[in-house]
């Protein structure tokens, strides 16, 4: 809950303007005289917040580029797309966990996650270029965080003793934040194991820092992995068409050229992206630069993020009106709910008020596919809140 003491507005002639897109977090964390205190700018506002409120409420570090706030501004969607990046009050009253996918049950090797049997997931970084205010891990990133592999030497020699492991995502945090030569020591231990065959990268630089995908030194980090015989995958990450900029498009296309395969994920945000039109539109756009709709998530239920999600009904109707608003080569994406037990694509909500499902992933392979449904009950955004009447 809020308390009067440790949240309180300030007069804005106190703190810097909101529209300053030099703001910064930091800068009054250090600027502030009380030590205890700092002088944060909420959409709602700017308020003077203790230290320990915005820890113990995981209150995730404030930062943007310069370049995104730019392009959102410039884009028409400012009102929508600023609940991206810029905190909000109702972040210190959404409950919530903070590894809602059970990351840390599965963590194999320090930094490498093996939920699935082809898939590794690992851990490089806690940066990335600016942070969005719904991210899932929130636990880390901003954070100097003891979840990010220390040792790739080790992390190489658990994935070579795992044959059915064909692909590893690097993610973070976003690694595209890590310079090209850290890329390439990642790759030396990486590239040599011979039943990896693809290498992807999840990164928001696409639409954060997308001159970063044009330092001329990254082709051939990409074509290196081209020639070990992996196929290089970047999974760009954009939740509304409003943050498809030029130099994103001329990155894409330039990595394109080489080989580079893209495919896309989007959270499905409250005030942010939660119509159809929107959506359609940007996988629409996607589609055409090459880049391919893959996921379309269901916003998850994560501390101080959980304002962002959208009940499964409302959900389910937009994603009926994406897939009656384009063509058959465009709806490539799957609505999914990134759960604990696996990854559970919501199929529909009945005329019977049973929500459809079915494991799209799951540890077990004989889950996957296989359809089940619980009970919609009005509100509900996750499957802990439909009665598990049914075995999942
Ligand atoms: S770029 Fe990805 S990892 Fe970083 S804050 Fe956003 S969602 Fe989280």
């Amino acid at each position: 809950m809020l308390s009067p003491i440790t949240l309180q507005p300030v007069a804005r002639s106190e703190c810097h303007s909101h529209a300053n897109p030099d703001f910064a977090f930091d800068e009054f964390a250090e600027n502030t005289p009380a030590e205890k205190y700092v002088v944060m700018n909420f959409l709602e506002g700017p308020r003077t917040v203790a230290k320990s409120t915005l820890q113990a409420s995981n209150i995730t570090r404030y930062q943007a580029t310069k370049f995104y706030l730019e392009q959102i501004r410039n884009s028409g969607y400012w009102d929508q797309l600023k609940r991206i990046v810029e905190p909000s009050t109702q972040e210190f009253q959404s409950e919530g966990s903070l590894d809602t996918s059970g990351e840390g049950d599965n963590t194999v090797v320090p930094g490498l996650q093996h939920k699935y049997p082809q898939t590794g997931l690992l851990l490089t970084t806690d940066r990335c270029a600016s942070y969005c205010r719904y991210c899932f891990r929130k636990r880390l990133v901003g954070e100097d965080s003891d979840e990010i592999a220390p040792d790739y030497a080790r992390v190489a020699e658990y994935i070579s003793r795992h044959p059915e492991m064909n692909n590893v995502l690097l993610s973070g945090g976003d690694p595209m934040v890590l310079s090209t030569e850290k890329l390439h020591r990642i790759m030396d231990h990486l590239l040599p194991i011979p039943h990896l065959t693809s290498i992807r990268f999840g990164s928001k630089t696409t639409a954060f820092a997308p001159k970063r995908l044009l330092d001329e030194r990254l082709p051939d980090l990409f074509r290196r992995i081209i020639d070990a015989g992996k196929t290089p995958v970047i999974v760009a990450h954009f939740d509304h068409f409003g943050e498809i900029s030029s130099v994103s498009e001329e990155a894409i296309l330039k990595l394109r050229a080489i080989g580079v395969q893209f495919l896309n994920q989007s959270v499905l945000l409250a005030g942010v992206n939660d119509d159809a039109d929107v959506l359609a539109e940007t996988f629409a756009r996607l589609h055409k630069l090459g880049v391919r709709p893959y996921y379309l998530f269901q916003g998850r239920p994560v501390k101080a993020a959980s304002h962002f999600q959208v009940p499964l009904h409302r959900a389910i109707e937009i994603v009926r009106g994406i897939n009656a608003r384009l063509s058959g080569i465009q709806k490539t994406f799957k609505f999914i709910m990134s759960h604990y037990t696996g990854k559970i694509e919501i199929l529909d909500l009945g005329e019977d008020q049973r929500v459809y499902m079915r494991y799209h992933q799951n540890k077990v392979a004989d889950k996957i596919g296989r359809i089940f449904s619980r009970p919609y009950v009005e509100g509900a955004c996750w499957l802990d809140e439909l009665p598990a009447n049914q075995v999942a």
